[in-house]
């Protein structure tokens, strides 16, 4: 039988107050009018909110859809992002290219971010004539900050002749200095295609080194590269890889091209997060494990109730800091404003322009997994 210990009241502490939850500090409450339209976005989440958080959630989810009506705006939900907003208030869900692309197709004026800064300099390059608001200046990412527009400029001065590929995860600043963007989808077939029309034997690819080793292990193009990072997949290894397997006898391996070469030798298979997603829903494996950010997995996992995912991931600190909360003040108070200025617009648009008139491959394709590790220049 349960017992019930009752110690009295508790004294009151001088100066101690409770911490206004975040829906009620932004005067929302959980009304009979919220609870009517939010109900059926609960089973949307219900594996990641329990039914006593949902009350605190729900005021803010309203409030941002009703002030999304309001300012004619919509927000782009980058597959990094925790399942609440991805599912709740996303409404387009995608890699930072595909979002600002949609987004450029829609009549909205105004471009909330649920991403990182360089993703909005990109939906600000593609819709010039919106209004981009991140809901957190301090969203950066360690890859876009490895390199600067000047870097490049030296690059090319040091290396003239050679065509210069930039991943999308950079700034506007460095698109503007480069050829033509890349995506982790069709890095392949950017640098394959350079290399043709300049009619030369190797190309610049910035400035993911990992990705640029991924890619060399698939062309016979030689590769330059630069000494950025993910700080998010160059945590995994091989040896992970090894454990994973060991602990979870039958997994299947899928890992993200920035992850570092020996990990995509022991992978099953390796791709952009359209890539993983689209082999976890074709295949449904029925154990897997995604080697990139938690949240890819979650979201993942959300679509696919069938399939059992095993979670050793890694978060994004960057992308975690864009929250319900955030994304309710951007639109409240239409903070925070990226802008890009114009003449570098116009340059980083054509860089991304360049890519996009490529043929367009019908599925997203695989990276070589178990690949001998190529050989590479990094500056
Ligand atoms: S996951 Fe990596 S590439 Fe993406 S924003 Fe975070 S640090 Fe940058």
């Amino acid at each position: 039988m349960a017992r019930i210990i009752d110690f009295g009241p508790v004294p009151a502490i001088p100066g101690a107050r409770r911490k206004a939850k975040p829906a009620e500090a932004r005067g929302l409450a959980y009304t009979a009018e919220v609870k009517a339209a939010t109900d059926a976005l609960y089973p949307l989440v219900e594996d990641f909110v329990t039914p006593m958080e949902w009350p605190a959630i729900a005021p803010l989810v309203h409030g941002i859809n009703t002030l999304k009506k309001q300012r004619n705006a919509v927000v782009l939900a980058h597959n990094y992002m925790t399942p609440d907003v991805f599912r709740l208030v996303g409404d387009f869900q995608g890699d930072s290219l595909q979002l600002a692309r949609e987004a450029a197709r829609t009549d909205a004026k105004v471009i909330v971010q649920a991403g990182v800064h360089f993703m909005a300099e990109t939906s600000k390059i593609l819709s010039p004539d919106k209004t981009v608001l991140i809901p957190d200046l301090r969203a950066g990412c360690s890859l876009a900050a490895s390199i600067t527009g000047a870097d490049v400029r030296l690059i090319k001065e040091t290396h003239s002749g050679l065509p210069v590929v930039t991943y999308v995860n950079t700034t506007a600043d460095v698109k503007a200095e480069c050829d033509i963007t890349c995506t982790s989808s069709n890095a392949v077939q950017v640098v394959e295609h350079v290399a043709k029309e300049w009619g030369v034997d190797r190309v610049i690819l910035l400035p993911d080194e990992f990705l640029a080793r991924n890619v060399a292990a698939n062309t016979d193009v030689r590769i330059i590269t630069w000494h950025g990072r993910c700080e998010v997949h160059e945590k995994f290894s091989g040896e992970d890889v090894r454990q994973i397997r060991d602990a979870h006898p039958g997994v299947i391996v899928l890992a993200h091209p920035e992850c570092p070469p020996d990990v995509l030798e022991e992978a099953d298979f390796a791709g952009s997060t359209s890539a993983l997603s689209h082999y976890v829903k074709q295949k449904s494996p029925h154990k897997v494990v995604l080697l990139t950010e938690c949240s890819m997995s979650d979201n993942v996992a959300a679509e696919n109730p069938g399939v059992e995912f095993v979670k050793p991931c890694n978060l994004c600190p960057h992308m975690k800091r864009i929250s319900l909360e955030n994304i309710y003040d951007a639109l409240r108070d239409m903070k925070h404003e990226v802008t890009v200025p114009e003449d570098v617009r116009v340059r980083a648009k054509a860089a991304i322009d360049a890519m996009l008139a490529l043929p367009k491959m019908a599925t997203p394709p695989g990276f070589k997994v178990h690949a001998d590790l190529a050989q590479l220049v990094v500056m």
